[in-house]
């Protein structure tokens, strides 16, 4: 398969070309093609499905893992251990698990992305989390070595955190531990999950799902935050906020600078209105334009407006709880 531009492997579907593109199919091949941008002194950056990431309009002048074609996944025992590699897509493991008789993935059905980016962005929703369920991951790290790390509590660090945020280690693959039994609930969970994120509107266009974390300290999500600060109608280009959910941005026919720009002027509006400095969830991948890259690492401390954060927090604790 020749990839001509990386807008064809990113969820985004935005995204220049790269001077070498690593496909892997086993930990070998990762293990090699680490040891082989190493000898060539290239910088690179590792794909997975891209759901969480957006890879910048300009070309990139290093070299791309992307894991898509590590796909084993097998159970290892009658007890709810699963073995998973890297590349395998989220629903393709619920079902999988699902159909072996386990509980504990129901929560990862619809949504987007693969096992090795899940595990590196600790994610999470409808209650679940990922390192709820990992027992061990194996990785390769910058060197080319592998490294297996059995002690998990190492390696999550809390919401959306993970010790490969720092040490660059590539998941190769993940021990998982579920629960045999009756699985009606998960069934039922799992088709939850996906009536929601339809309802949502979350497939009508490629987005990166949230662009901005949370922060629990200031008592309100962001996606409630951005919204009322009015950025449900902003656009930027082809990049447009979704009606729906306030911290998503939309391709509609954007650029990787459209998407960025836009994601700017959310964060503002947010600032100007409640004094709040949210922090990016979506990780940016490749070659940052100058003018753009001060601007997103930018930081500023919260400056709480308090009047206007008050009456949300209320409305946000008074909402119904589902
Ligand atoms: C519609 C939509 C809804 C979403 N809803 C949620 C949600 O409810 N909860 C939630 O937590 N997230 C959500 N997301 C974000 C995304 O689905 C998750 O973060 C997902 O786990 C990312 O997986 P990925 O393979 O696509 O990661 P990528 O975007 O490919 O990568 C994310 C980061 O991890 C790195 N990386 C990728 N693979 C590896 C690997 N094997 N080893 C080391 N580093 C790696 C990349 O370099 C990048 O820095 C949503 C996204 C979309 C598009």
């Amino acid at each position: 398969m020749t990839i001509e531009r990386l807008s064809e492997l990113a969820y985004y579907r935005t995204g220049g070309s790269c001077a070498r593109i690593y496909l892997p199919e086993s930990i070998d091949e990762l293990t090699d093609a680490v040891r082989e941008i190493n000898k060539l002194s290239l910088p690179f950056f590792v794909l997975g499905g891209g759901t969480n990431s957006l890879v910048c309009d300009d070309d990139w002048p290093g070299a791309v893992i992307a894991l898509a074609r590590m796909q084993g996944l097998r159970t290892l025992d009658d007890q709810g251990s699963i073995f998973c590699e890297a590349g395998v897509d989220n629903s393709v493991f619920a079902k999988f698990a699902a159909d072996e008789g386990l509980n504990g993935a129901g929560w990862m059905y619809r949504l987007p992305g693969q096992m090795g980016g899940t595990v590196r962005m600790n994610a999470r929703c409808y209650g679940g989390e990922i390192s709820q369920i990992v027992k061990r991951v194996t990785c390769v790290d910058p060197g080319g070595k592998i490294v297996v790390h059995e002690d998990t509590a190492n390696i999550f660090r809390g919401y959306k955190d993970t010790s490969f945020m720092r040490t660059g280690e590539i998941v190769a693959s993940v021990e998982i531990q579920l629960q045999p039994g009756d699985t009606s609930a998960t069934q039922d969970l799992m088709k939850f999950c996906e009536d929601d994120r339809v309802m949502k509107g979350q497939f009508l266009f490629p987005s990166c799902g949230c662009v901005f974390k949370n922060d629990y300290t200031v008592g309100v999500p962001s996606g409630m935050l951005l919204e009322a600060a009015g950025v449900k109608t902003l656009t930027h280009g082809g990049a447009a906020v979704s009606p729906l959910h306030a911290n998503f941005v939309f391709n509609k026919g954007a650029s990787s600078r459209d998407i960025l720009e836009l994601s700017l002027k959310m964060r503002e509006a947010v600032y100007s209105e409640f004094g709040v400095w949210l922090e990016y969830e979506m990780e940016v991948l490749g070659n940052i334009p100058a003018d753009l890259a001060a601007r997103i690492k930018e930081q500023r401390p919260h400056h709480p407006v308090d009047h206007n954060l008050n009456a949300l927090r209320e409305k946000f604790q008074a909402r119904p709880v589902k």
